[in-house]
């Protein structure tokens, strides 16, 4: 492919600061460079209480563990996500009950979360999709009238609000992905952001293998030992060190980024027509994770990813919606209507959007995409 999906951006210090984690003579986790990492985030977005992880996906099973879902218990999730963000609370033993989509946006419908809610209803986990916030006033009024946690999964969200607010700050629980996919990355590697403060104790515990080996080094305990469930889910310096690495450049990752997004919304608006652009509602920000578009049909969506194929271009198609998952099927009885999940399944498609990403690129790009549209009705 000429122009890739993506390319993992490198600011140029990441192998310094893997070096200096090395000669540091601590690489396992928790040392000098996870500390860094978690400063910056709390200083920079006010979160109460930040822990590295591995994963988003790690950050959402600490999630779980710590809001103590079991069995019986019901967890409100959109299915038009990535897995995990239903999959760390189907572990877990809850029973996942879908949302459908937004009219004007994959994210979830706020307004439809108050009719799944039953007596059995634990957690709201929404999905910041593309960086574009929840309308969370809604969510947090439904989960507090009902005595339900919030979690937001804030993997594709770093450095966006929300009236304001740094999403990841808002529900009970956030979580972070810096997979290379996304705008600030260390390979593999995620975040948990504790906003509820009476979780954070046992965030610690949960993240050290169910140890209080945090307290511990603070000093806080005299020994250390097993007082809790947990696993772990931290990772190691080069990971984090990697990461500090990004975080100083995090300004103009964004600036680029956001640059990127700008040429395509204003190249691709003569078409808007007959394909929909991404809609940025009055209470969010725009931190440019993603550039989407929403075509007719699932025919003419495959069509446009073939036609850009043939011309160098990568663009992907997104999530299926998780009601219709093998697993989910295998699991449950519930059939589920949400026809605007399945739209975004079939319709969407996503442009290549990277720091490195060229104007002359993105050009190419808007070109080639007007082009299919001219030959189409
Ligand atoms: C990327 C992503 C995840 C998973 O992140 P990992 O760090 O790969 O575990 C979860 N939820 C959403 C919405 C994502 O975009």
């Amino acid at each position: 492919m000429k122009i890739p999906f993506n390319r993992p951006f490198l600011t140029g210090k990441e192998t310094k600061y893997i070096e200096d984690a090395i000669s540091l003579g601590k690489i396992s986790g928790n040392g000098v460079f996870t500390k860094k990492c978690q400063f910056f985030f709390e200083n920079r977005y006010g979160f109460k209480k930040t822990l590295l992880t591995t994963s988003c996906t790690d950050a959402l099973e600490m999630a779980a563990i710590l809001l103590n879902i079991e069995q019986g218990d019901e967890v409100i999730v959109p299915s038009y996500t990535f897995v995990s963000s239903a999959l760390a609370f189907a572990r877990q033993g809850a029973k996942i009950i879908f949302a459908d989509s937004r009219k004007d946006h994959p994210g979830i419908d706020e307004n439809t979360i108050e009719s799944l809610i039953t007596t059995r209803t634990k957690a709201i986990v929404v999905v910041h999709y593309a960086g574009i916030a929840c309308d969370m006033d809604i969510i947090l009024d439904v989960a507090k009238k009902n005595n339900i946690y919030v979690v937001e999964d804030a993997a594709q969200a770093i450095d966006s609000f929300y009236k304001g607010k740094p999403l990841g700050s808002i529900g009970d629980l956030g979580t972070f992905s810096f997979h290379e996919t996304k705008n600030v990355i260390s390979g593999e590697g995620g975040m948990l952001a504790i906003n509820n403060e009476k979780f954070i104790d046992r965030a610690e515990i949960i993240w050290e293998k169910g140890t209080n080996r945090s307290a511990f080094f603070k000093g806080e305990v005299d020994k250390y030992g097993w007082v809790d469930t947990g696993s772990s889910f931290l990772p190691s310096e080069t990971i984090a060190a990697f990461l500090f690495a990004q975080l100083e450049n995090l300004n103009a990752i964004q600036e680029k980024r956001i640059e990127n997004w700008k040429q395509y919304y204003e190249g691709l608006s003569i078409l808007k027509d007959k394909i929909r652009l991404p809609i940025i509602p009055f209470f969010a920000t725009n931190n440019a994770h993603m550039f989407y578009v929403v075509a007719r049909s699932e025919e003419e969506r495959n069509s446009l990813i073939k036609y850009l194929k043939n011309k160098g271009i990568h663009s992907v198609f997104h999530y299926l919606s998780l009601h219709k998952s093998p697993y989910y099927l295998k699991n449950n009885t519930e059939s589920y209507e949400l026809p605007r999940s399945d739209h975004y399944t079939d319709c969407l498609v996503r442009l290549p959007m990277f720091y490195e990403l060229k104007s002359s690129e993105i050009k190419t790009i808007i070109n080639e995409v007007v082009t299919f549209y001219e030959n189409r009705i």
